[in-house]
């Protein structure tokens, strides 16, 4: 039984510390999986589900050794729809962030051209400020503003989905 009493709390990451460490570890190896950059097939620790090779003992990302979590040939469906849980999450929370800055750009925008007292009202600085500022307010608002957002629901969601997986697979 793995440690699902630990209580997340505001530090790590964006203000969210995973009960699962080596969870984070392998999101971007399972977001592999899930592009299918990488074959489906292949020898995976039958604890964590990372892929082992031929020469590990002890799982890298888990530390549970090979002799006693086994080894499985494929990654279990639910397990990678909980690593898909936070990608999603994660790509939602910083286009959405992302469009955010680009509806409040647009507004300065009509807010200069109807209102700007004199070169401030020029069509031609508003609309620079509309690309510049739409183009500076997405980068910032959608990665780091809503990246923020995004990892810590998606981290919180994948581990819920985890922590039922574990109770599932390993009982209570
Ligand atoms: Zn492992």
């Amino acid at each position: 039984m793995a440690e699902t009493d630990s209580t997340p709390t505001p530090r790590g990451t964006a203000g969210y510390l995973t009960p699962y460490p080596y969870l984070d570890r392998l999101q971007e190896k399972m977001e592999e999986r899930l592009a299918r950059k990488v074959p489906v097939k292949g020898r995976f620790c039958g604890f964590c589900y990372a892929r082992l090779r031929e020469t590990d003992t002890v799982c890298p990302f888990c530390s549970h050794t090979v002799e006693l979590a086994g080894t499985v040939d494929e990654i279990p469906q639910p397990v990678l729809a909980a690593y898909k849980a936070r990608q999603r999450s994660e790509a939602l929370w910083v286009y959405l962030s992302a469009f955010v800055g680009l509806i409040a750009a647009s507004v300065l925008f009509v807010v200069m051209v109807l209102w700007g007292p004199g070169i401030l009202g020029h069509p031609a600085l508003a609309f620079t400020v509309l690309i510049g500022g739409g183009y500076l307010l997405a980068q910032v608002t959608g990665p780091m503003l809503g990246g923020q957002v995004g990892y810590r629901r998606g981290s919180r969601k994948r581990d819920e989905l985890w922590a039922a997986w574990l109770k599932q697979r390993d009982g209570p």
